[in-house]
């Protein structure tokens, strides 16, 4: 019911919501000195905790986490009764903190928002509510929830049934009575799970319907836990600190020990232990691969099922409660309190949608394929339609009339999940690409406010009327989500993080998945870098640095932070001795690579002396001759061996299919320019007159090499053009060093950083050649002709120094007539794509070079299946 306009009708600020980020943002803008009008459908304070009233309705984060951390008063006058509080009791707290600031007299409760119009002229928001009222206001914020548009049943007769119907989400403020009624659960997600058990105490039958199993653990419920309350009456400040900077916004060690490595007993310890204490990011914590790697993550998935199996008596149930069809973590994991159990009570009977789907709804029950069941009461937990749909439920248009609905028709788009471009001054709490769902809420919701409050603030301080992110910054931060994403298993799941419980929701992954630690990093670096990727109006102009405030790969990323907190000295100030050993130490403890059919080690003929070699034949399906690659390993005419580059040519070879023959050449300084690239060549020469005998196919040979290793790659090409032969069918470039100028713009950019530098550069072309040679085209084959050379394919990486001689060499090949692909290898140095099995991220690039080595061999069988 709307209240009359007996208010003003023009505001600061509009916040649509009454939960946590309403609250909080209301008190954040009071003390800014805005005038503030919040809405909220809702009777009362709560958002979530109002309307989820369903018996064993809680929360799943511990209470001590879960609870708001910027008044410290407030920590002391209230004490949480238990582990996980239930409904009332975070309703009541929500309650409280509302009274304790005074905060109801600025919300109109039961007050719907069915639009938002922004006014360019008048740059301001028309915001306009269920009864037809309109207020104005400079700036809109939809605190409105990730969890808070109930999904409506899909099920075919669902407004037939006679019965009672409850919704978990909208469950009555009276409760409702199931004692001996024969009643009906649809849903087993975390609703599902926690209210299946209460709701079986009350009623005389109850049957529950479950189209997936989902992964729950026991909470372990009670009084909170003792030493978690002794770190925070210890030191609240630095509990709180530490949950802010932490991953998930509850305090906790990432563990560095890998399903896949760790003894049995180990891994034994680790999962009994999180089973033990009970709380999900602990359980999401066992290994520190779980969320990436598939073999680690059903470790844990295999140890819930046992448990699963042994708590639930009849095995046909059992096996249809145990999830398989998903990761664990990639849905998420439910906590329970005697859930699985439950199915062992007489009158408890699950049934499998997977095996007998609901036909429909009928007036006095339910009608699945094989059977037809009676009900007094249906309950359904159905879930959200997460993320998104509060936000593009409420109408929202921005300049030039266009709707958030129109703009996030094929998924949403944010900038920090804060703001989105063409809708000047509007703020969501917890949107789409933060980390929200993904984090404890609370701690997220006070970061979100946090930054808002400090952007008005400054927007003020500066006489500035309109923030909006750009179209670059957006887009940047939209593939920074989805790249974070794209290393984990999460975007394999059917679930709500992807929007794929909703018919017809675009399948994107919608939270951040980077961490609370790393996207609040992010998040202060664009405030301080002058709102960088924001574009700021006032009466004085426009302001806007553009940007992208996240390119590099998260893992390329959390690579090189761990190289550098290694405290390496840097390459050219060691001896080329120590620079080899260096290399090597830092190799050993790295995964191997993939599995090949067989290797095999030998020795070539050089111009002047053996060079050894290393041979790598596919497995499985590529029985008999093969086309042949000749590959050069990298580190600057000074470093590698063959060992340095196997992983890569493993992977090179099962991605292919294709013989690997990787070829040691000689180093400078001991032997300088030109030996390296006339053992490259004469390794060419020897491997097409050698290629029967090398299982390689006669006619079918291509080069290739990373980094020192494709500048001789790319010179044995010139080379074998000159003499007339061997004829070489394509030539696949890794950051190629192709030249000897060091001063493009990528050294500019990427010259100090990367593990590549231009000091390292420069010390490389000082240990390989004079400076009257560097201009030689068997040092910098840019420079030479590039007429008739084999078709190419150049990996340019973004962070590499050597990015933009790259991007020269594939231009100047395309001018001379060669067929080039340039790949980009994005978000990467020139180190990582070689990384295998470490730098995730790097797979499609590997993937890329191995559909181009396809390319230059279309005779053979297509490449093997490496994941
Ligand atoms: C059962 C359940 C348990 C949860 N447990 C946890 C937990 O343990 N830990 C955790 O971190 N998170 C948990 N969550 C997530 C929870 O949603 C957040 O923690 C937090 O409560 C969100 O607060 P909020 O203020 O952002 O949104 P909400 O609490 O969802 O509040 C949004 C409010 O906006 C109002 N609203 C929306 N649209 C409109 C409109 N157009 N007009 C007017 N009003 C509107 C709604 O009525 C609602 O009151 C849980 C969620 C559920 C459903």
């Amino acid at each position: 019911m709307d209240k009359p306009a007996s208010v003003p009708d023009r505001f600061d600020a509009v916040v649509v919501g009454a939960g946590f980020s309403g609250l909080y943002m209301l008190y954040r803008l009071r003390q800014l000195g805005l005038s503030v009008k919040v809405f909220d459908s809702a009777g009362d304070v709560g958002g979530t905790w109002y309307w989820n009233r369903y018996p064993g309705a809680r929360c799943d984060i511990p209470t001590t986490d879960y609870t708001y951390s910027f008044d410290p008063e407030l920590e002391k006058e209230w004490t949480w009764s238990e582990k996980y509080a239930t409904q009332p009791e975070i309703l009541d707290y929500l309650r409280f903190v509302a009274d304790r600031h005074g905060l109801r007299s600025d919300i109109e409760f039961s007050t719907t928002v069915t639009s938002a119009r922004w006014d360019e002229p008048g740059k301001q928001w028309r915001i306009t509510t269920g009864g037809g009222r309109e207020v104005r206001c400079r700036y809109y914020i939809m605190a409105t929830g990730c969890l808070s548009m109930p999904k409506s049943p899909d099920i075919d007769g669902a407004g037939r049934f006679a019965g009672q119907v409850y919704f978990t989400s909208r469950w009555p403020h009276e409760g409702a009575d199931l004692t001996g009624q024969r009643v009906a659960v649809i849903g087993t997600g975390s609703s599902g799970i926690q209210s299946i058990p209460l709701i079986a105490r009350q009623a005389r039958q109850l049957t529950v319907f479950q189209r997936t199993a989902n992964f729950s653990i026991p909470a372990h419920n009670g009084p909170p836990p003792a030493g978690r309350l002794q770190q925070l009456d210890g030191d609240r400040d630095a509990y709180r600190h530490a949950a802010r900077w932490s991953r998930g916004g509850v305090p906790l060690e990432p563990t560095d020990v890998l399903g896949v490595t760790a003894s049995e007993a180990v891994r034994r310890e680790r999962f009994e232990a999180a089973w033990e204490q009970g709380e999900l990011f602990g359980i999401l914590n066992v290994f520190a691969d779980q969320g990436v790697n598939p073999p680690s993550n059903d470790i844990v998935a295999e140890m819930i099922r046992e448990k699963i199996r042994a708590a639930v008596e009849d095995p046909e149930t059992a096996e249809a409660l145990c999830p398989k069809d998903h990761y664990f973590g990639t849905k998420r994991p439910c906590l329970d309190t005697g859930y699985f159990e439950t199915y062992n009570l007489p009158h408890v009977r699950l049934v499998d949608l997977r095996k007998q789907p609901i036909v429909s709804i009928t007036e006095d029950g339910i009608e699945t394929a094989d059977e037809s069941f009676g009900f007094d009461a249906i309950v359904y937990a159905t879930g959200f339609d997460a993320m998104t749909g509060a936000l593009v439920g409420a109408d929202v248009a921005g300049r030039d009339g266009v709707s958030l609905r129109e703009k996030w028709a094929a998924g949403p788009s944010t900038y920090l999940g804060l703001m989105t471009a063409g809708f000047p001054n509007f703020f969501m709490l917890t949107g789409p690409g933060s980390p929200s769902v993904l984090s404890n809420m609370t701690v997220s919701i006070e970061q979100h406010v946090d930054w808002v409050a400090r952007c008005l603030e400054d927007l003020r301080d500066e006489g500035l009327e309109t923030i909006e992110p750009t179209a670059q910054a957006e887009a940047g931060w939209d593939q920074h989500v989805q790249d974070c994403g794209a290393i984990t298993l999460y975007p394999t799941a059917n679930s709500w993080y992807m929007g794929a419980n909703v018919p017809g929701k675009p399948r994107v992954f919608l939270p951040y998945i980077g961490g609370v630690d790393a996207y609040r990093q992010a998040c202060d670096e664009v405030a301080t870098r002058d709102y960088l990727g924001f574009r700021m109006t006032g009466p004085g102009g426009t302001r806007c640095r553009d940007g992208v405030v996240r390119s590099m790969q998260p893992d390329v990323a959390m690579v090189m932070e761990f190289v550098n907190a290694l405290g390496l000295p840097p390459m050219e100030t060691l001896s080329a001795a120590d620079a080899r050993a260096l290399m090597t130490a830092t190799a050993e403890n790295r995964p191997p690579g993939p599995e090949v059919g067989k290797v095999t080690d030998g020795v070539i003929p050089g111009p002047d002396g053996d060079l050894p070699y290393r041979l790598y034949r596919p497995a499985g399906p590529f029985e008999g001759p093969r086309p042949l690659v000749v590959y050069f390993h990298g580190g600057g005419w000074v470093l590698g061996n063959l060992d340095s580059d196997d992983p890569l040519c493993r992977d090179l070879c099962a991605r292919s299919g294709a013989v690997v023959v990787s070829v040691n050449y000689r180093h400078a300084p001991e032997v300088r320019f030109p030996a390296a690239a006339l053992d490259a060549f004469a390794a060419v020469q020897w491997a097409d007159a050698n290629a029967i005998e090398l299982g390689g196919i006669p006619g079918q040979l291509a080069v290739a090499g990373w980094s020192a290793g494709a500048n001789v790659a790319a010179v044995a090409c010139q080379l074998a053009r000159d003499a007339g032969g061997p004829h070489i069918t394509g030539q696949l470039l890794l950051c190629p060093a192709v030249d000897s100028d060091l001063t493009r713009p990528s050294y500019e950019e990427n010259g100090d950083g990367y593990i590549l530098t231009t000091a390292l550069m420069r010390w490389f072309w000082d240990h390989y050649a004079d400076p009257a040679d560097r201009g030689d085209p068997r040092a910098a084959p840019l420079r030479g002709d590039l007429a008739g050379l084999p078709p190419a394919c150049i990996v340019a990486a973004d962070f590499d120094p050597l990015r933009d001689e790259g991007v020269a060499y594939a231009r100047a090949l395309e001018a001379a007539g060669v067929p080039v692909r340039l790949a980009r290898a994005r978000g990467h140095t020139h180190t990582s794509v070689t990384m295998v099995d470490v730098v995730i991220s790097g797979a499609p690039v590997r993937a890329e070079m191995a559909a181009a080595l396809g390319d230059f061999f279309p005779a053979a069988e297509p490449p093997a299946h490496v994941s």
